[in-house]
């Protein structure tokens, strides 16, 4: 394992080429979506040219070498995400899509009135909204883990919600708003005590840390490709495979039967009973891409590096005077989040985008931990491993700049 070479890997992906306002594009916007490396483009390219066919059915070439690419990629995540088996794998849009199948499968089979549903204060409305349409449904209560000042959940406070009445947890690894890495081998630990399930939504945690599930014991894990350098329209559901195969499918149509008659449908065992219709076959394929390529690299690498950007960002913007960061914990990866005196977010995301710098400003769909710390915006950098020091120095300079020109200098 060498030094990371940042430069090398800036090559892999061509759209760090382009230009905006004349600018060199300084992509700061990962927490929303990542861009591609040529090994994924080529691969989608690859398929479409090669290989493109409907899988499953069919007794023709085409079909068998489409198969093989979309079973492979499954088995790549399988592999990726140290599940026992492929079967384990469910293709689903993206984490959203992944959520709410849970909560339409597992929430309506096994929660119920009175039951209850705990998620944290930090959670994206992808991991609220769900479970809110499902507690109104069958009358079953959310509980919400509170966060401290630094943005990061008070154990304590979970233990004392956890109750004989608790079905499932859902909670984010990693905070989209604030880069918070919550403690979820411990809220795990805690959830078997009252014999809770538990879901992690990986979206901003696997493209950033190892993720092994067998270790976690996470019983649910979901995340999306196109944050972890692949592919729109494609991500991934984990699920224990005891636990998939005693799940009611959620979407009705092919693929996903063993049997149809008018009087009686026979569901396939999962993942299949999950995957109806035609899927994102050359999409679940370019995920695949994108996991060699993000292994390649190797995760602890990336993790490394990007760790010392975070904290190089960190003391960058923390030193800007009348800059307010919002998320202090001591555990983070990725997102850098804040608020400006005598600015609006919006103003400083423009400023930023003069400068080819993109970065998120609004509340990035976690509404509540944004007013938990009374706001309803903030403008939010957020680090991939081909971002570099000098970037984030582009970063400081032109946030410095705002600032100064508030007369807010020394
Ligand atoms: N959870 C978290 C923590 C996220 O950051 C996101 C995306 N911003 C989602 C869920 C939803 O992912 P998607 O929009 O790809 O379905």
């Amino acid at each position: 394992q060498g030094a990371f070479d940042v430069q090398a890997v800036r090559r892999d992906f061509p759209i760090l080429q382009e230009r905006v306002n004349g600018k060199p594009l300084v992509w700061l916007d990962n927490a929303a979506t990542t861009h591609k490396p040529k090994a994924v483009i080529e691969r989608i390219s690859y398929f479409y040219e090669h290989e493109n066919s409907n899988i499953h059915r069919a007794a023709h070439e085409l079909a068998a070498r489409a198969t093989d690419a979309y079973e492979g990629a499954r088995g790549k995540v399988a592999r990726f995400l140290g599940a026992r088996s492929a079967d384990e794998i469910v293709f689903v849009r993206g984490a959203t899509e992944a959520i709410n199948l849970v909560a339409n499968t597992f929430g309506r089979q096994f929660i119920g009135e009175g039951d209850e549903i705990i998620v944290s204060h930090l959670e994206h409305h992808a991991n609220i909204v769900p479970w809110q349409q499902l507690a109104a449904e069958v009358g079953a209560k959310i509980r919400v883990i509170p966060v401290d000042d630094s943005g990061q959940i008070i154990l304590e406070e979970y233990a004392r919600l956890l109750c004989s009445r608790t079905r499932l947890v859902s909670i984010a690894q990693v905070s989209n708003a604030l880069g918070t890495i919550t403690p979820v081998s411990e809220i795990i630990a805690l959830a078997r005590g009252v014999g809770a399930r538990v879901l992690v939504d990986g979206a901003q945690s696997v493209p950033h840390l190892r993720t092994n599930v067998q270790a976690l014991d996470a019983d649910f894990l979901v995340f999306s490709g196109h944050k972890i350098f692949g592919p729109t329209g494609i991500g991934v559901l984990y699920g224990k495979k005891e636990l998939l195969d005693q799940l009611p499918p959620w979407q009705g149509g092919g693929n996903m039967i063993a049997d149809v008659t008018f009087e009686k449908t026979l569901y396939q065992p999962a993942p299949a009973r999950f995957e109806a219709g035609t899927g994102n076959i050359a999409d679940a394929v370019g995920l695949g891409a994108a996991l060699d390529y993000v292994e390649r690299l190797g995760l602890e690498r990336i993790a490394a590096y990007e760790h010392d950007l975070l904290v190089y960002a960190t003391r960058g913007l923390q030193a800007i005077p009348g800059l307010r960061l919002i998320g202090t914990a001591a555990h983070k990866a990725g997102v850098l989040s804040f608020v400006l005196d005598g600015y609006r977010t919006e103003e400083v995301g423009a400023a930023l985008n003069r400068e080819g710098i993109a970065v998120r400003s609004g509340h990035h769909c976690a509404q509540p931990i944004l007013r938990r710390f009374g706001l309803e915006a903030t403008v939010r950098p957020s680090l991939a491993f081909y971002n570099t020091c000098e970037e984030v120095d582009l970063l400081v300079a032109t946030v410095r700049r705002l600032a100064h020109a508030k007369g807010r200098h020394h």
